[in-house]
Formats: structure tokens, sequence, C-alpha cells
């Protein structure tokens, strides 16, 4: 019923040549299932959106930003909004990575005003959570994720928030090759999609795809996706290599 999905974070990684070059890779070897059997997003830095949505423009890979701002036009020098990112031709836009989060210090409120102005400008946010290593060693992951669930789609009516994708994102996973297990995913997720049932209802929870992202790699994508409440994955490290990601794109169909 939920199609699977498979979204590459690039970071803050690439140039014009190699972020052209991994597009017509990844498209080249998705052709046969990209769009059909499973939605595949990429999410290049700001400056290689519009080369990445002109390499992939006969292909069905979707293209997303990796952040926007909430407001839609005036002095916020260095911010991109949505109708600059529509304009473009972006699909998709993470809200709320962990990097995000941790490192640049963004505020589930702030995160919030993003996935509002991301669905009213008519993007497809996917909206990041995840907890802690402290949080998790301290029983407080159910707690973390429920307050990033909550603030995060504040305001959201169930049609709004039916435009949103979740992922779950433990911190203490991503860019640091400990993967949680099967069990502990299936357990983060099938949490998540009680939380929506119970701030929606259980069609918005049934429908709502929930990714996993933190240390994928080929070689642990399969038994990730067989879990039950695992309807893709959000990849950071592993899709900048086009081999690694399509091995990734295979084993979620
Ligand atoms: C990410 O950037 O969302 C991510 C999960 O990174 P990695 O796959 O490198 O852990």
């Amino acid at each position: 019923m939920r199609k699977p999905f498979v979204a590459g974070n690039w970071k803050m990684n690439t140039d014009t040549h190699a972020s052209v070059d991994l597009s017509k890779r990844i498209a080249i070897g998705s052709s046969e299932v990209a769009g059909h059997s499973v939605t595949v997003a990429v999410c290049p830095p700001f400056t290689y959106l519009q080369s990445v949505i002109k390499a992939l423009s006969a292909s069905h890979i979707a293209v997303g930003a990796q952040d926007v701002y909430f407001e839609s036009n005036g002095a916020f020098t260095g911010e991109i909004s949505t109708s600059m990112l529509k304009d473009i031709g972006c699909t998709y836009v993470l809200c709320g990575h962990s990097e995000r989060r941790h490192v640049i210090g963004e505020t589930d409120e702030l995160i919030n005003k993003k996935a509002a102005a991301a669905i009213a400008g008519g993007l497809l946010p996917i909206l990041c959570v995840g907890e802690l290593l402290t949080e998790r060693d301290a029983g407080q992951t159910e707690q973390v994720v429920s307050r990033q669930l909550k603030k995060g789609l504040s305001g959201l009516s169930a049609e709004k928030v039916s435009a949103v994708t979740i992922a779950y994102e433990p911190v203490w996973a991503i860019g640091t090759g400990r993967t949680a297990t099967p069990q502990q995913v299936q357990e983060a997720h099938n949490f998540i999609r009680k939380q929506l049932a119970q701030m929606y209802d259980d069609m918005l929870a049934e429908e709502t795809r929930i990714l996993y992202g933190g240390s994928v790699k080929p070689a642990n994508a399969e038994n990730l996706m067989n879990q039950d409440d695992v309807d893709g994955l959000l990849v950071g490290g592993a899709s900048l290599n086009a081999d690694d990601f399509l091995a990734i794109i295979r084993a979620a169909i």
C-alpha cells in the first residue's frame, strides 16, 4: 500500500561535475524501477539543485532541497524560500535534519514553521526526527520523538500532513557507521505510526511513509526494509556512491 521511498541526502558534498555525474548514473541504474515500484529522490546542496534537476529531467527521480526558510521573500540574507525551490523544480525538502537541529541549532518551533511553509508552498516535506544517544540511554526515545512529531506538525491538519514523509534518524546512527538494529527501528517506527494515529487518525497513520536513516548501506538495507513499519530509507554517505545507492534502491523494492 505504501510505495517504498529511498532518498539520498548529499549533505555539503559534491561539485557541479560530480553532482551531474552522480545524478546521471543513478538515473540510468534505476530507470526500470524509479517512480514505478519505488519513489527515488536526491537532495543535493542548493548550489547544484538546478544542474541536478536538469540532469534528471528525463528520469523519474525527484529532487529535494536539504532545507528551506519559512518566509516567502524579503530581507532574509542567505535564506532560500519555498517559492524559489518550486520555481526551479524541487519536489521535496528535508525539514529538521539532525545536523540542522544539533549542529546549526534549529528548534522544533522553527522546523514547524519550515514544514508548514513547505506544504503551503507546494513542496513535500520530509520531517526528520530522532533521539541523541544520551536520550536513548536514558530511556527517553519515545518522549523525544513524540515531542519532535507534535511540535514539528503543530497546527497542521491531517490533509496537510498527508503531504509529509517522516524520517526516523537516531542521531547516534547518522554518519557513525553504527546502524540501529532492525528491531530498534521497527519499535521506533511503530511508535511513530501510533503517534500519528493518536494525533490524527488511523488512515493518515497507515498512509504516511516512515523512512529510516542512519548509516544505511547496501549490506543492511534489506533487513531494515523487511520491518513492517519501515517504508523506505534516507541515505547520507552511501548516497554519494552511485553503485551503493542503486543497491539500496533495489533492496527497498
Ligand atoms: C543522513 O544524512 O540523513 C544520514 C542518515 O546519513 P548517513 O547515512 O551517512 O548516516
